[in-house]
């Protein structure tokens, strides 16, 4: 990618596909990017999520294409690569942001199928579009993962049960990153992760709507509240902008101070 720098429209004329854009920080993301001038492919498994997504961006005046996939799915997840590739003439930026938390898994399922389940979406869907999406960045890209802090750091024993897929399913992001960013930095690809702490999404509302364990959250955090999808999202918008030419392999903290106490 060239090297153009700052400016309100930061990824002018750049190709964008987003993960799990139906919802939270990839809904948040998507728009973002739009407003800076990316053309933006919106994936999805909920294709109703990803149709609302790209509306809303098209209703502002942006460029935005919804996508269905499951990204755990191969034949799906690069089927979501190819349709952005035909629908925007290219790709240069990819934001994986499809992730999901045991905690919403079905009552009924067993510790192997919920292992199974979290890995495949969170680490293994991250790996099947990026590893699709490097293949059709001929002129170089950028490539944003959705970690977290509990890919950097291990759980407070009242919140970690020591039986859940989630922080080894995130510490592999970290570690895909950072193979991924050797391995194709020779050919101008950047790849990072970013790892955010408590952020108010549909994913953590089970817990935020909990006025004590809200609480608990906020007090875990320096800044003492919670984040926004936007707060990360304008973390990703520097990760994929020239303004981090000089960045890759780096796993970038948001999260209030989280990881610095
Ligand atoms: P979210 O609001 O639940 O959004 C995630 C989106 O991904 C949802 O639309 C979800 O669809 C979709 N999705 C789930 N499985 C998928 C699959 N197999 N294929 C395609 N799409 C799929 O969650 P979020 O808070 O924005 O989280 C985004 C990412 O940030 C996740 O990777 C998460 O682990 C990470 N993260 C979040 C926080 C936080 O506090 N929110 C903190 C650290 C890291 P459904 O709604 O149908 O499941």
């Amino acid at each position: 990618m060239g090297a153009k720098r700052g400016g309100g429209a930061r990824l002018q004329g750049r190709r964008a596909l987003i993960t799990g854009a139906g919802s939270g920080i990839g809904a948040a993301v998507a728009a973002m990017f739009a407003r800076h001038g990316a053309a933006v492919a919106g994936a999805d498994r909920d294709a109703e999520a990803a149709a609302q997504t790209a509306g809303t961006i098209a209703a502002g005046g942006g460029r935005a294409v919804p996508i269905t996939a499951d990204v755990s799915v191969r034949r799906e997840a690069e089927a979501c690569v190819d349709g952005a590739v035909a629908a925007l003439g290219g790709l240069d930026i990819v934001v994986n942001s499809a992730g999901v938390t045991p905690r919403y898994a079905p009552s009924d399922w067993d510790y192997e199928r919920i292992w199974d389940w979290v890995m495949a979406v969170n680490l293994k869907g991250t790996y099947l579009v990026s590893r699709r999406a490097v293949q059709a960045m001929t002129g170089g890209g950028a490539i944003v993962n959705l970690s977290s802090i509990y890919g950097l750091v291990g759980r407070p024993m009242f919140f970690g049960t020591g039986d859940d897929p989630y922080p080894a399913g995130k510490a592999g992001v970290i570690g895909l990153t950072r193979d991924m960013a050797n391995g194709f930095g020779a050919r101008g690809i950047r790849v990072n992760a970013l790892c955010p702490a408590f952020v108010l999404t549909p994913l953590t509302r089970t817990l935020t709507g909990d006025p004590a364990w809200r609480a608990r959250m906020e007090a875990m955090q320096p800044l003492g509240r919670l984040g926004t999808a936007e707060e990360v999202a304008y973390a990703a918008l520097f990760l994929a902008s020239d303004e981090a030419s000089f960045i890759t392999g780096a796993a970038l903290p948001v999260d209030g101070g989280y990881t610095s106490v």
